[in-house]
């Protein structure tokens, strides 16, 4: 954790310190090598939130890329149930950044229980996800030119077949460093933003920037997505016929799950 308790305070590991879980109250010692982000640990092995994984960089890096009154919130349902996310927003939206395996019974409990919430993968976890999600690439259908959309075979592509069934939005990151065989080339760092509940053969996925995904969540601006009309035209190819129910046109499918969700606040179970 980068949060434990000090006389009611949210404070960050410092060598020397100890404090107090914000979950279940024992008593945390700051954990601060040369190796990890300095972070709190529980003194037994195990954190008391079952769904914690240990941090990497990569989470802390995300998580800083929020105001630290957002980062680590605890939600507790009406069982009493509690759990840490990794950030909430202001508007009461879970963010939560995957970086190890999750069973699809457990990322449907975490779905279930945040309701409200999205995800975003590192896809370079497993070393041939990101290879094998750029070569399908390759052969994916453009659904729509603006934004740029386009539609992936689940079959053969591991990551995709995870969290292709997912409710909720799921943004795969596979870190910036574009490499010379990607068939796209993004001027800018982008993450992968997966259309919820996708059909189960096809995964609709819209390139954003990596930056608007933040400004998204912090400030409400849209996404910054890509207009490929122009090389379209450019190239004598029009967006193939989509070979499902093509997305509603002119409207933005994340945006409008988040209109939705934001309507819903109401309804919710916190
Ligand atoms: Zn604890």
């Amino acid at each position: 954790m980068k949060f434990a308790q000090i006389l009611g305070e949210r404070i960050e590991a410092h060598p020397g310190k100890s404090a107090t879980c914000p979950v279940c109250e024992a008593s945390v010692i700051a954990k601060c090598g040369e190796h990890r982000a300095w972070h709190w640990a529980h003194r037994g092995v195990r954190n008391c939130d079952p769904w914690w994984e240990p941090e990497t960089e990569w989470h802390r890096e995300w998580k800083n890329r929020f105001p630290a009154h957002w980062q680590e919130i605890i939600r507790r349902a009406d069982s009493g149930e509690k759990h840490i996310a990794d950030v909430m927003t202001d508007r009461g939206v879970v963010l939560e950044f995957q970086h190890s395996a999750l069973r699809r019974d457990e990322r449907e409990a975490r779905e279930a229980y945040y309701q409200n919430m999205v995800w975003v993968v590192d896809g370079l976890r497993r070393i041939r996800d990101r290879p094998h999600f750029f070569s399908a690439l390759g052969s994916g259908k453009i659904l729509a030119a603006n934004p740029m959309t386009i539609g992936l075979r689940v079959k053969g592509n591991a990551l995709i077949r995870d969290w292709g069934a997912s409710a909720v939005p799921v943004f795969f990151d596979f870190g910036d460093a574009a490499q010379p065989d990607d068939p796209l080339n993004f001027i800018k760092p982008i993450l992968w933003a997966l259309k919820p509940q996708s059909p189960s053969d096809m995964a609709i996925l819209t390139p954003i920037t990596k930056a608007s995904f933040g400004a998204f969540f912090a400030e409400g601006r849209p996404y910054e997505t890509f207009d490929v009309s122009a090389a379209l035209n450019r190239a004598g190819l029009a967006p193939a016929s989509p070979p499902l129910p093509p997305p509603p046109s002119g409207r933005d499918v994340l945006r409008e799950h988040f209109a939705r969700t934001f309507n819903a606040r109401a309804r919710r179970r916190f």
